[in-house]
């Protein structure tokens, strides 16, 4: 049977839904990988994107369903969602092992339960679900967490730079553990700030403090555009931050108000403005920004 199959039909055994994504192929008289989809070399996410229309929303458990993806596509990678039979700390490489062995010292910290090193140079741990959603936790760079809505790629996925998904320590080897307190901790949102802002008439800002920070950082963006681009940039950071919208990080109504204050404040059309919102918004609660898979940055 094809491993890729094999493997996916194991997961689901488990009672992981399963979905295919693009998988990495050499390029025609290249010695690059590129990714398996129409944009091949040009691909931002290669080898990390669906090959369903929606993604991890479609993934399951049924045999026949993924017998059907494995035989359209015998070389999709293998998509699993998490937050159902486990969730996943995401360590992007040397940077993000070195933020996890500085909390080391001064916590207990360990990290026995199953662990698979992705084709890229990072690590997954798998851990019991905790019913929590995708987020970075606090304090740490380069570390991510996949619950709720999340995605991982698996064992035996192919990663764009060649290398392959593996376990190191397999799920037979080891139970899903819960997550050590030291980590869970760093997962919950940020406490409420024990000082009122200076001014008392400003209510607190919405949000989780993650969301805040790109949706100030766009807003910054839009405010820099030049005559001409300043349409299309509306649609480019307004779409980034609808896609935290969808994964749970801000509210609609919050990014909306904000977007469509700054773009009337930048000389835009009140008209304009609606529609580009409304565009930006459809595209980006579709694709929310907690369900891509681990490296969209490309760093892995
Ligand atoms: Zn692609």
């Amino acid at each position: 049977m094809n491993p890729l199959l094999k493997a996916a039909l194991a997961y689901a055994a488990r009672g992981i839904p399963v979905y295919p994504v693009h998988w990495p192929h050499r390029t025609p008289g290249g010695a690059n990988q590129a990714c398996s989809c129409p944009r091949g070399p040009a691909c931002d996410r290669p080898a990390k994107h669906p090959l369903v229309r929606h993604g991890v929303k479609e993934a399951t458990t049924n045999p026949d369903t993924l017998g059907r993806w494995w035989r359209r596509w015998p070389h999709a990678n293998v998509g699993l969602a998490t937050g159902i039979v486990f969730d996943a700390l995401d360590i992007d490489g040397p940077a993000g092992l070195t933020a996890l062995h500085q909390l080391a010292p001064t916590v207990e910290l360990r990290l026995p339960g199953p662990l698979t090193a992705t084709g890229g140079g990072g690590w997954h741990h798998w851990f019991a679900p905790t019913g929590l959603g995708n987020r970075p936790p606090h304090g740490l760079a380069h570390v991510d967490w996949r619950g709720r809505g999340g995605c991982v790629l698996a064992p035996p996925s192919r990663h764009i730079s060649g290398g392959s998904y593996r376990w190191l320590v397999g799920l037979d080897q080891a139970p899903l553990p819960q997550v050590p307190a030291a980590l869970r901790e760093r997962l919950d949102p940020d406490p409420p700030p024990l000082t009122r802002p200076a001014d008392p008439t400003t209510p607190p800002a919405p949000g989780h403090p993650y969301g805040r920070r790109v949706l100030a950082g766009e807003l910054a963006a839009l405010g820099r555009a030049t005559p001409g681009q300043r349409n299309h940039t509306l649609n480019r950071t307004a779409f980034k931050v609808y896609r935290y919208v969808a994964s749970g990080l801000l509210t609609e109504e919050d990014v909306t108000a904000a977007f469509t204050e700054a773009a009337l404040a930048i000389g835009l059309d009140a008209a304009e403005v609606g529609r580009t919102l409304a565009s930006a918004r459809t595209a980006g609660l579709a694709n929310p920004r907690g369900v891509r898979c681990p490296g969209e940055d490309g760093s892995r």
